[in-house]
């Protein structure tokens, strides 16, 4: 990992006292809940009265320590464990992952085979919603929410099925987009922002106004005429923006797009665009948040279907150009569809909650697996086999160190797809090397709560890409006034930083699940003060010029790896055109005896209605007369 040449741990604060692990103390939810009922808004600080609640665990999160350790022992080192125990409890099914897919899996099959249906939902981490995770910090008489994994809602995408689930859940897309002033770090007074820093670029220089994906000539010259580059690259980077050619004239549509599917964007900016090493590797990470993998592993199609330059090359524009991100979003991201799931099967948790007061309400997570009711939800629980049986499916888990096993008519996996074949060892080879195939991206999101959002509002941005850095992407999350919470832009107070994007893999790694795997190892091998010392060096050299006191102003950090993060979705430089039913995501999902497939990874895309569509499409292939057609394994 890059370490700054410039500051000193001590330059950066790296001893001070910041909330890391716990949570932060304050009594904020009361000046936000005046107009809501106890029940929704809880009593005091939601954490410092010792109560169980997860959204406010600061230090490393997402694929938090303790939750991964027994996966890994499984699939990686082939532990075996103790015999399990068998639970004296009844459930019609398990579902194995609390994130949206396991959730919506349990409301189809309510829907399905009725509301008194006994079901368990196991999940490793401390928390439900999987990547729909809520970052929750309580500052000055405030709490101030962000994402911690899943972010937005693409409601343009969504499927009839997921529309009526949204309808369900009470989720109005309409009123969402109409109470989001967020742009994702692109809205400040001044628009867009790059941040070169010094580690890389010789010198800290934020350039405001300013994007490689700007369209206009004229401004992109004057930009890149402040870019802390050498003048070769600058150079070469004003031909590559000015150009307007066709640079395959006389060639056929068919054989443009052979190569813009089978060519990596970066050649291509080599091999067109005139730019060599310096220059295109201000393009590097430019991915690492929206694709999750390096841009040299995009394709030329891939790329400028996005909105990134060269188009100008093709003697076309760009479509992407004209196009907003008209996404729709509540304060923690989709953790409040999480959370909104989680209520309607288990409507103790937070009585009182609905889609208008979400963001706000205070989930008491000693109701989540109650003897008396129908859906229980068992936190800190990792499946380790389900294996069909004459009765249905027996599943075994492991808590607190115990084995544990549970026998049920049905169970769907809404884990991910690579730790299947570990679970289920008697599936089809086919069918266990297509799950293995789906490789996950890791991702990385890191918020840090600042003092105030002053400094950055003096340098008129609301954000800044980073083609040097660890993370990409940084936004300030505020402006979504959704789910009851408000935090309007005007307001100067503290707010979460969110950093964004992944950890980039070695670059001599070539094959793209190599990279995906070193770029795991690289992530869970970084210490919190390794990512400490990373966003503080990035606050000191960007903000410092403007006001902002490293030492001072940084509240607590809240790391959020996920070492499995965005499902494999077919990209072209690495994955063949299967025909129809055999891509892998298809062979991995079948059913299996009374054992069905959900996740997004069953539709090989990394989205929330993805999850949904998928929960659905195992629920239905659960037959009712579960008993009668389970697996022979003789057969
Ligand atoms: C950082 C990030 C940002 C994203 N942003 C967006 C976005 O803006 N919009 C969007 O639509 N999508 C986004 N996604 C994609 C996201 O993956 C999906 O939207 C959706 O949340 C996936 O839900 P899921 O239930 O399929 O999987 P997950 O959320 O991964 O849930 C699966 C759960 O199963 C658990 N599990 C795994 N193995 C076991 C086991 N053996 N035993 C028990 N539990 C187990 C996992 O720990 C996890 O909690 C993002 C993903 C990430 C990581």
């Amino acid at each position: 990992m890059k370490k700054s040449a410039q500051y000193t741990d001590w330059d950066l604060g790296m001893g001070r006292d910041i909330t890391r692990r716990d949570f932060i103390h304050d009594s904020g939810l009361a000046a936000l809940a005046l107009s809501l009922p106890v029940s929704v808004i809880g009593s005091g600080d939601p954490g410092s009265d010792g109560q169980y609640y997860p959204p406010t665990r600061t230090g490393l999160r997402g694929s938090h320590p303790g939750s991964f350790e027994t996966a890994h022992a499984l699939a990686r080192e082939g532990r075996s464990f103790p015999a399990p125990r068998d639970l004296d409890e009844e459930y019609d099914m398990v579902v194995v992952g609390a994130g949206i897919s396991g959730l919506a899996a349990a409301h189809y099959y309510r829907a399905k085979f009725g509301k008194d249906t006994r079901i368990l939902i196991l999940e490793n981490h401390d928390d439900f919603g999987g990547h729909a995770k809520r970052n929750e910090f309580h500052q000055g008489g405030q709490m101030r929410l962000s994402l911690g994994g899943t972010h937005n809602l693409e409601h343009w995408k969504f499927s009839d099925t997921v529309n009526s689930l949204m309808d369900e859940l009470g989720v109005d897309i309409e009123k969402l987009l109409a109470n989001k002033e967020f742009g994702y770090g692109r809205n400040g007074e001044k628009g867009p922002a790059i941040w070169f820093d010094a580690d890389t670029y010789g010198q800290d220089k934020l350039l405001t106004g300013s994007t490689l994906n700007e369209k206009d000539p004229d401004r992109m010259v004057e930009n890149i005429d402040q870019f802390p580059v050498s003048e070769t690259a600058r150079e070469q980077l004003r031909q590559f923006y000015t150009a307007r050619t066709n640079v395959f004239e006389g060639v056929s549509e068919e054989q443009v797009m052979a190569y813009m599917t089978s060519t990596s964007y970066t050649d291509f900016l080599r091999q067109h665009g005139g730019l060599g090493d310096e220059a295109v590797q201000l393009f590097d990470n430019a991915n690492h948040g929206g694709w999750g993998v390096e841009t040299r592993s995009l394709s030329v199609a891939e790329c400028l279907g996005i909105g990134m330059p060269g188009i100008q090359l093709l003697g076309k524009t760009s479509e992407a150009d004209k196009w907003e991100y008209p996404v729709a979003m509540f304060p923690d991201g989709n953790a409040s569809i999480a959370r909104l799931q989680v209520q309607a099967l288990i409507p103790d948790v937070a009585p009182g909650t609905n889609a208008d007061n979400i963001a706000l309400a205070k989930f008491d997570y000693s109701r989540l697996d109650q003897l008396d009711s129908p859906v229980r939800l068992r936190l800190n629980s990792t499946v380790i086999n389900a294996v069909n049986t004459d009765f249905g499916v027996a599943v075994t888990y492991i808590n607190n160190g115990k084995t544990l096993r549970v026998k049920v008519r049905h169970c769907v996996m809404a884990c991910y797809h690579v730790i299947i074949p570990h679970l289920c060892p008697d599936l089809p080879e086919a069918q266990k090397t297509a799950q293995k195939y789906q490789v996950k991206r890791p991702l990385l999101l890191t918020n840090v709560l600042i003092r105030s959002s002053e400094a950055m509002d003096n340098l008129g941005i609301a954000g800044a890409s980073c083609p040097g850095r660890m993370h990409s992407h940084i936004f300030m999350f505020k402006g979504i006034n959704t789910g009851g919470y408000t935090h309007k832009f005007a307001d100067k107070g503290p707010v979460p930083l969110t950093f964004w994007g992944t950890i980039a893999p070695s670059a001599e790694v070539v094959d793209i699940k190599a990279q995906m795997r070193d770029a795991r190892a690289r992530m869970l091998a970084l210490t919190f003060e390794d990512y400490e010392r990373e966003v503080r060096t990035v606050l000191k050299g960007m903000l410092g010029p403007a006001g902002f006191d490293v030492k001072r102003d940084v509240l607590a950090i809240t790391v959020n790896r996920w070492p499995h993060g965005y499902s494999h979705d077919y990209l072209d430089l690495w994955d063949p055109d299967w025909p129809e039913g055999e891509a892998p995501h298809e062979i991995a999902s079948k059913p299996f005896g009374n054992i069905t497939m959900a996740n997004s990874d069953a539709g090989a895309d990394a989205y929330t209605h993805v999850a949904i569509d998928q929960a659905y499409r195992a629920v239905q292939e659960l037959s009712q007369g579960a008993s009668e057609q389970v697996y022979d394994a003789s057969a």
